[in-house]
């Protein structure tokens, strides 16, 4: 069986299949494959209002383009003294076309200032069969805020996110680590069940 991971973010694309291929039983029966084996698939508009919205309609389009079981996730992180901003937004909030490095700037001024530094990924990721319904998951990763970029690994709001247990960000705390505490692990977790 194939399963083609909905995204084109290469990031993602690493994580979801080293944390499947770390999965030995799964392993056996699938053969994971990435949007970069469908050139010309459907760019989908995450224009839902829930992460899980997001991902069923990714992993739903991506199905039914491929005739392949498909794999989205939809990720963001919620910081508390921003109303959980940015939320859902967490790609476009600092500008349709801003790289890494501006939406981490952007989110360490809003909070400048700011002792409260609470904050939380979530990841939904949907599975679906090509004509079937959606099957949907949920992860959480609780952590705070730094005041400043840390580390090389990961992407997005990585070299910013110290997870609850640890005193390093995802960035310094490299791909092993992250790959067993993050949303998308806890997510991927359950979806394998699903899979
Ligand atoms: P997406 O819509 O699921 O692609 O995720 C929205 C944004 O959230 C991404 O562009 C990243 O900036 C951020 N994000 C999602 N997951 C992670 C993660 O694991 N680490 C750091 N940033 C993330």
């Amino acid at each position: 069986m194939k399963l083609v991971l909905a995204t084109h973010n290469q990031g993602k694309v690493k994580e979801l299949t080293k944390m499947l291929r770390s999965d030995a039983g799964t392993l056996q029966q699938i053969e994971v494959v990435s949007l970069k084996a469908y050139p010309d698939a459907p760019e989908v508009v995450e224009d839902g209002e829930t992460y899980m919205e997001n991902a069923a309609k990714k992993a739903s389009a991506i199905a039914e383009y491929t005739g392949c079981l498909a794999l989205a996730d939809d990720a963001g992180l919620e910081v508390d003294a921003l109303n959980g901003a940015p939320g859902i937004n967490s790609k476009r909030w600092a500008g349709e076309d801003a790289t890494d490095a501006i939406r981490i700037a952007k989110l360490l001024q809003a909070l400048e200032g700011s002792t409260d530094r609470r904050a939380r990924f979530i990841a939904a990721i949907a599975v679906v069969h090509p004509n079937s319904v959606p099957k949907g998951v949920l992860g959480v990763c609780e952590g705070y805020i730094t005041h400043a970029p840390k580390g090389e690994t990961g992407f997005g709001y990585d070299p910013v996110f110290v997870p609850d247990g640890y005193e390093q960000t995802f960035a310094e705390l490299g791909e092993d680590i992250k790959n067993q505490i993050s949303h998308r692990a806890k997510a991927l977790q359950q979806a394998l069940a699903l899979l």
